[in-house]
């Protein structure tokens, strides 16, 4: 390994930054995102650590100040990765950490000066917060860009753990105080393990995390953009979508719509915020349904529709009576007053070469004459 490969290592720490701006942009649009202002301190600590070592001055003093800048920019990650989470690392645990760290590294600088024995330190320590971060995520590691995080998190702790056991075979000089112990230095396996971790594994974690926050935001947006926020269900939109995608896996499907029975007078007993009361409560009884596959959504102001894969007519006919009948048995309360809510429902079963529009006209024609009948009951497409 020459000194000119160590200039572009550098340099490629130096092009950490501009992850870490995108980071800063990406909390800046949504400042919930509180892990992606971490990621990019941590880049910004980590690229000061590393400059603090190519700074001519007294070995110890620059050893000691990079050992306290490294745990912390360590922790500054683990910390934003369980946050991503929903986790938090615990702020004793977290200055327990840092502080045996650093006083290791203070030990191995001016007590004992030992090059590698500050370097074993700094890459154990950095090795279990990763894995034991990994281990924590990775019990909720259920998409894929949180198995992707694990992965990554694990490489890198796993290499830090591989430099450990390359100092054994490594010879490192003490200190580096002249030329000669520095081109030793960087032949060493060691030096190339620590090339690899700090060139290689940790930007390819950090371009892993900068793709994972994009996903989620716009994940999260297209979460937004699809749910009905009063009722948590899918709106219209979402509920289109996913039935379409529903059909094309199901073909022999059935729809079936409701409609609140005169909720007009519903709004007048409760309010209007009563009313909403009421339309929450309706969803409630659909998301509490068996779960056979089916897709709810609230495809209007107090109209809802349920599409059941691979479900006929007089299946769906059972699902919306135990529908109608939790409904009609509920009262609804807001604000001191009390009311009775019911639903008409109209089912449809799709026939060969039917569109969605055209089923859920359908099941509307139903729905329809479910109203004419009285209200409260279901009727199903002739
Ligand atoms: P019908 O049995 O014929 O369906 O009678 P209806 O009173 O339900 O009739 P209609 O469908 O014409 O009225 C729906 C009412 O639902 C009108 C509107 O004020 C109310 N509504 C629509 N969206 C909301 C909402 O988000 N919140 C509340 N509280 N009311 C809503
Ligand atoms: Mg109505
Ligand atoms: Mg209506």
């Amino acid at each position: 390994m020459s000194r000119e490969w160590l200039v572009v290592v550098n340099l490629g720490s130096f092009a950490m930054i501009g992850i870490a701006l995108v980071f800063v942009v990406l909390w800046a649009i949504d400042r919930s995102r509180v892990h992606a202002l971490l990621f990019a301190v941590m880049i910004a600590l980590y690229f000061a650590g590393n400059l603090v070592l190519s700074v001519h001055a007294d070995i110890a003093l620059l050893a000691s100040i990079h050992g306290i800048i490294f745990p912390i920019a360590f922790l500054i990650l683990v910390e934003g990765l369980l946050r991503r989470s929903g986790q938090q690392l615990g702020r004793t645990s977290a200055i327990a950490f840092a502080v045996v760290l650093a006083v290791v590294v203070w030990f191995f600088a001016y007590v004992t000066p030992l090059m590698v024995g500050r370097i074993i330190a700094q890459n154990l320590g950095g090795g279990v917060l990763l894995l034991y971060a990994a281990l924590r995520l990775r019990a909720s590691a259920r998409r894929l860009a949180d198995r992707v995080t694990v992965t990554a998190t694990t490489v890198l702790g796993l290499a830090l753990f591989v430099n450990v056991a390359l100092a054994p075979f490594s010879e490192v000089p003490r200190e580096i105080t002249t030329d000669a112990e520095m081109d030793a230095y960087l032949a060493s396996p060691l030096e190339i393990g620590l090339i690899v971790a700090s060139a290689v594994l940790l930007p390819a974690l950090l371009v892993t995390l900068l793709a994972v926050t994009i996903v989620d935001l716009v994940a999260d947006l297209r979460y937004q953009r699809d749910r009905d926020e009063l009722t948590g269900l899918l709106n219209r939109r979402g509920f289109i979508e996913q039935a379409q995608l529903t059909l094309k896996r199901a073909p022999v499907s059935t729809l079936i719509l409701a409609d609140l029975d005169f909720f007009k007078e519903v709004n007048d007993a409760l309010g209007h915020a009563g009313g909403d009361h009421a339309l929450a409560t309706f969803a409630g009884v659909l998301r509490t349904a068996p779960d056979v596959g089916q897709v709810s959504g609230r495809i209007g102001g107090e109209e809802f529709a349920v599409l059941l894969p691979d479900s006929e007519a007089c299946a769906a006919m059972e699902f919306a009576e135990s529908i109608r009948e939790r409904v009609a048995a509920t009262s609804i309360s807001y604000g001191g007053a009390t009311t009775t809510l019911t639903a008409s429902f109209g089912i449809a079963t799709v026939e060969p070469l039917m569109s969605l529009p055209a089923l859920m006209d359908a099941a509307d024609r139903a729905l329809y004459a479910a109203k004419a009948k009285g209200r409260n009951c279901t009727a199903v497409k002739d």
